[in-house]
Protein backbone atom coordinates (compact mmCIF):
# COMPACT_ATOMS: atom_id res chain seq x y z
CA UNK A 1 0.00 0.00 0.00
CA UNK A 2 1.26 3.58 -0.97
CA UNK A 3 1.46 4.55 2.45
CA UNK A 4 2.03 8.71 2.91
CA UNK A 5 3.15 10.59 5.81
CA UNK A 6 1.13 13.21 6.88
CA UNK A 7 2.60 14.16 10.02
CA UNK A 8 4.12 16.99 8.75
CA UNK A 9 1.36 19.93 8.96
CA UNK A 10 2.19 21.77 5.60
CA UNK A 11 1.66 18.26 3.70
CA UNK A 12 -1.70 17.79 6.06
CA UNK A 13 -3.21 20.92 4.94
CA UNK A 14 -2.32 20.60 1.02
CA UNK A 15 -3.51 16.95 1.09
CA UNK A 16 -6.92 18.53 2.69
CA UNK A 17 -7.16 21.37 -0.28
CA UNK A 18 -6.38 18.27 -2.26
CA UNK A 19 -9.28 16.29 -1.23
CA UNK A 20 -11.91 19.69 -0.70
CA UNK A 21 -12.71 18.49 2.74
CA UNK A 22 -14.76 21.76 3.20
CA UNK A 23 -17.14 19.65 0.40
CA UNK A 24 -16.63 16.66 2.26
CA UNK A 25 -17.25 17.18 5.59
CA UNK A 26 -20.07 19.68 4.92
CA UNK A 27 -23.18 18.81 6.16
CA UNK A 28 -25.36 21.24 4.33
CA UNK A 29 -27.47 20.03 1.49
CA UNK A 30 -26.16 20.43 -1.97
CA UNK A 31 -28.33 22.56 -4.44
CA UNK A 32 -27.53 22.42 -7.73
CA UNK A 33 -29.67 25.27 -8.58
CA UNK A 34 -27.69 27.74 -5.89
CA UNK A 35 -25.24 29.66 -7.80
CA UNK A 36 -24.41 33.17 -5.90
CA UNK A 37 -27.02 32.51 -4.49
CA UNK A 38 -29.32 34.47 -6.72
CA UNK A 39 -31.82 31.76 -7.18
CA UNK A 40 -35.36 33.23 -7.48
CA UNK A 41 -38.66 32.15 -8.39
CA UNK A 42 -39.65 30.29 -11.31
CA UNK A 43 -42.38 33.13 -11.49
CA UNK A 44 -39.71 36.37 -11.81
CA UNK A 45 -37.55 34.54 -13.94
CA UNK A 46 -40.43 33.46 -16.55
CA UNK A 47 -41.47 37.52 -16.26
CA UNK A 48 -37.79 38.13 -16.55
CA UNK A 49 -37.40 36.03 -19.77
CA UNK A 50 -40.20 37.89 -20.68
CA UNK A 51 -39.46 41.00 -20.92
CA UNK A 52 -36.24 40.54 -21.96
CA UNK A 53 -37.65 38.81 -25.29
CA UNK A 54 -40.00 41.63 -25.57
CA UNK A 55 -37.29 44.39 -25.85
CA UNK A 56 -35.21 41.80 -28.22
CA UNK A 57 -38.36 41.77 -30.42
CA UNK A 58 -38.97 45.58 -30.34
CA UNK A 59 -39.65 46.64 -33.87
CA UNK A 60 -38.85 49.67 -35.99
CA UNK A 61 -36.44 50.78 -33.50
CA UNK A 62 -33.30 52.83 -34.72
CA UNK A 63 -31.45 52.38 -31.22
CA UNK A 64 -31.78 48.65 -31.85
CA UNK A 65 -31.28 48.35 -35.56
CA UNK A 66 -26.87 50.44 -34.27
CA UNK A 67 -26.55 48.64 -31.37
CA UNK A 68 -24.60 45.31 -31.40
CA UNK A 69 -26.70 44.11 -28.06
CA UNK A 70 -29.27 44.30 -26.38
CA UNK A 71 -28.17 45.16 -22.18
CA UNK A 72 -30.51 43.77 -19.52
CA UNK A 73 -29.36 43.89 -16.56
CA UNK A 74 -26.63 42.83 -14.20
CA UNK A 75 -26.25 41.65 -10.31
CA UNK A 76 -28.83 39.81 -8.52
CA UNK A 77 -32.59 40.12 -9.27
CA UNK A 78 -33.30 38.81 -5.84
CA UNK A 79 -31.96 41.79 -3.80
CA UNK A 80 -33.91 44.48 -2.40
CA UNK A 81 -32.22 47.27 -3.86
CA UNK A 82 -32.07 48.30 -7.54
CA UNK A 83 -29.99 50.72 -9.48
CA UNK A 84 -31.38 52.70 -12.75
CA UNK A 85 -29.08 54.48 -15.34
CA UNK A 86 -29.33 56.11 -18.05
CA UNK A 87 -28.37 53.77 -21.28
CA UNK A 88 -25.58 51.77 -22.35
CA UNK A 89 -22.37 53.49 -23.88
CA UNK A 90 -19.95 51.54 -26.74
CA UNK A 91 -18.60 49.25 -23.67
CA UNK A 92 -22.19 48.20 -22.78
CA UNK A 93 -23.14 47.45 -25.74
CA UNK A 94 -20.20 45.67 -26.57
CA UNK A 95 -20.60 43.43 -23.42
CA UNK A 96 -24.32 43.35 -23.19
CA UNK A 97 -24.12 44.46 -19.47
CA UNK A 98 -25.21 47.82 -17.85
CA UNK A 99 -22.08 50.21 -16.62
CA UNK A 100 -19.01 48.13 -17.36
CA UNK A 101 -16.99 50.96 -19.09
CA UNK A 102 -15.82 53.97 -17.14
CA UNK A 103 -18.91 55.25 -15.25
CA UNK A 104 -19.31 51.76 -14.10
CA UNK A 105 -16.04 51.59 -12.39
CA UNK A 106 -16.87 54.76 -10.57
CA UNK A 107 -20.65 53.01 -9.88
CA UNK A 108 -18.45 49.94 -8.39
CA UNK A 109 -16.49 52.47 -5.95
CA UNK A 110 -19.57 54.22 -4.85
CA UNK A 111 -20.86 50.47 -4.54
CA UNK A 112 -17.71 49.54 -2.12
CA UNK A 113 -17.72 52.73 -0.14
CA UNK A 114 -21.64 51.54 1.30
CA UNK A 115 -20.43 48.01 1.00
CA UNK A 116 -22.45 47.02 -1.37
CA UNK A 117 -21.25 45.38 -5.32
CA UNK A 118 -23.01 43.67 -7.52
CA UNK A 119 -23.90 40.42 -6.46
CA UNK A 120 -25.80 42.78 -3.67
CA UNK A 121 -27.62 44.90 -5.71
CA UNK A 122 -29.40 44.67 -9.42
CA UNK A 123 -28.64 47.05 -11.84
CA UNK A 124 -30.17 48.04 -15.10
CA UNK A 125 -31.25 51.30 -17.22
CA UNK A 126 -33.77 53.58 -18.89
CA UNK A 127 -32.98 52.44 -22.01
CA UNK A 128 -31.79 48.64 -23.14
CA UNK A 129 -30.28 49.85 -26.40
CA UNK A 130 -26.90 52.54 -27.11
CA UNK A 131 -27.94 55.93 -28.59
CA UNK A 132 -25.73 56.16 -31.40
CA UNK A 133 -22.00 58.70 -30.13
CA UNK A 134 -23.79 58.24 -26.77
CA UNK A 135 -25.94 60.90 -26.97
CA UNK A 136 -28.57 61.54 -24.66
CA UNK A 137 -31.90 59.27 -25.39
CA UNK A 138 -34.54 61.33 -27.41
CA UNK A 139 -38.15 62.01 -25.52
CA UNK A 140 -39.84 59.72 -27.76
CA UNK A 141 -36.92 57.08 -27.39
CA UNK A 142 -37.18 57.27 -23.71
CA UNK A 143 -41.33 56.95 -23.97
CA UNK A 144 -40.86 53.86 -25.78
CA UNK A 145 -39.20 51.90 -23.45
CA UNK A 146 -40.43 53.40 -20.24
CA UNK A 147 -42.87 50.34 -19.90
CA UNK A 148 -39.84 48.23 -20.35
CA UNK A 149 -38.50 49.18 -17.19
CA UNK A 150 -41.66 49.97 -15.05
CA UNK A 151 -41.82 46.36 -15.78
CA UNK A 152 -38.83 45.57 -15.04
CA UNK A 153 -38.95 47.28 -11.56
CA UNK A 154 -42.27 46.09 -10.65
CA UNK A 155 -40.68 42.36 -11.40
CA UNK A 156 -37.85 43.16 -9.25
CA UNK A 157 -39.69 44.51 -6.68
CA UNK A 158 -36.98 46.11 -4.95
CA UNK A 159 -37.29 47.86 -1.46
CA UNK A 160 -34.90 50.88 -2.43
CA UNK A 161 -34.91 52.09 -5.88
CA UNK A 162 -31.63 54.49 -6.61
CA UNK A 163 -31.83 56.76 -9.43
CA UNK A 164 -28.87 57.46 -11.25
CA UNK A 165 -29.12 61.34 -12.93
CA UNK A 166 -31.55 63.08 -14.64
CA UNK A 167 -32.66 61.01 -17.37
CA UNK A 168 -33.92 58.00 -15.21
CA UNK A 169 -35.04 61.02 -12.81
CA UNK A 170 -36.84 62.61 -15.31
CA UNK A 171 -38.28 59.29 -17.01
CA UNK A 172 -39.61 58.27 -13.46
CA UNK A 173 -40.30 61.31 -11.40
CA UNK A 174 -41.49 63.73 -13.72
CA UNK A 175 -40.02 65.95 -16.41
CA UNK A 176 -40.53 69.21 -14.56
CA UNK A 177 -37.63 68.31 -11.86
CA UNK A 178 -34.33 69.18 -11.42
CA UNK A 179 -31.40 66.95 -9.93
CA UNK A 180 -29.81 69.46 -7.76
CA UNK A 181 -33.37 69.78 -6.16
CA UNK A 182 -34.77 66.31 -6.01
CA UNK A 183 -31.06 64.35 -5.14
CA UNK A 184 -30.88 63.22 -1.77
CA UNK A 185 -35.04 62.39 -0.47
CA UNK A 186 -36.51 59.50 -0.02
CA UNK A 187 -39.86 59.62 -2.12
CA UNK A 188 -42.68 56.94 -1.44
CA UNK A 189 -43.43 56.08 -5.50
CA UNK A 190 -45.68 52.67 -6.79
CA UNK A 191 -44.60 50.78 -9.90
CA UNK A 192 -47.51 48.89 -10.84
CA UNK A 193 -47.48 46.43 -7.94
CA UNK A 194 -44.34 47.40 -6.54
CA UNK A 195 -43.63 50.16 -3.67
CA UNK A 196 -40.75 51.50 -3.25
CA UNK A 197 -38.45 54.30 -1.54
CA UNK A 198 -36.62 56.01 -4.53
CA UNK A 199 -34.12 58.21 -4.25
CA UNK A 200 -32.60 60.25 -6.62
CA UNK A 201 -28.34 60.45 -6.75
CA UNK A 202 -25.60 62.07 -9.62
CA UNK A 203 -24.99 60.00 -11.95
CA UNK A 204 -21.22 58.65 -12.15
CA UNK A 205 -20.46 59.87 -15.30
CA UNK A 206 -21.57 63.44 -14.14
CA UNK A 207 -19.41 62.76 -10.90
CA UNK A 208 -16.48 62.15 -13.53
CA UNK A 209 -17.07 65.36 -15.00
CA UNK A 210 -17.97 67.30 -11.65
CA UNK A 211 -16.19 65.95 -8.96
CA UNK A 212 -16.66 68.62 -6.63
CA UNK A 213 -20.27 66.68 -6.33
CA UNK A 214 -19.15 63.36 -5.14
CA UNK A 215 -19.36 64.70 -1.48
CA UNK A 216 -23.01 65.46 -2.40
CA UNK A 217 -23.15 61.65 -3.65
CA UNK A 218 -21.82 60.39 -0.09
CA UNK A 219 -24.52 61.88 1.30
CA UNK A 220 -26.71 60.16 -0.60
CA UNK A 221 -25.08 57.02 -0.45
CA UNK A 222 -24.90 56.95 3.49
CA UNK A 223 -28.86 57.74 3.22
CA UNK A 224 -28.99 54.24 1.34
CA UNK A 225 -26.75 52.39 3.70
CA UNK A 226 -28.81 53.76 6.74
CA UNK A 227 -32.22 53.12 5.10
CA UNK A 228 -33.85 50.87 7.50
CA UNK A 229 -35.35 47.89 4.81
N1 LIG B 1 -24.15 54.97 -18.31
C1 LIG B 1 -25.40 54.50 -18.04
O1 LIG B 1 -26.30 55.27 -17.72
N2 LIG B 1 -25.61 53.21 -18.12
C2 LIG B 1 -24.68 52.33 -18.44
O2 LIG B 1 -24.97 51.15 -18.49
C3 LIG B 1 -23.39 52.83 -18.72
C4 LIG B 1 -23.15 54.14 -18.64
Amino acid sequence: MNKKNYSNPIKLINYYKLINHNLIYNNDAINRYKKDNFEISADKAENLEKLKKTIINIKNCGLKSNATNMVFSDGNPKSKIMFIGEAPGSNEDQEGLPFVGRAGALLDKMLASINLDRKKVYISNIINYRPPDNRRPKDEEIKRYLPFITKHIEIINPKILVLLGSTAMNALIGSDVVISKMRGKWIEKKFGNCKTSVIITFHPAFLMRQPAQKKMAWIDLKMIRDKKI
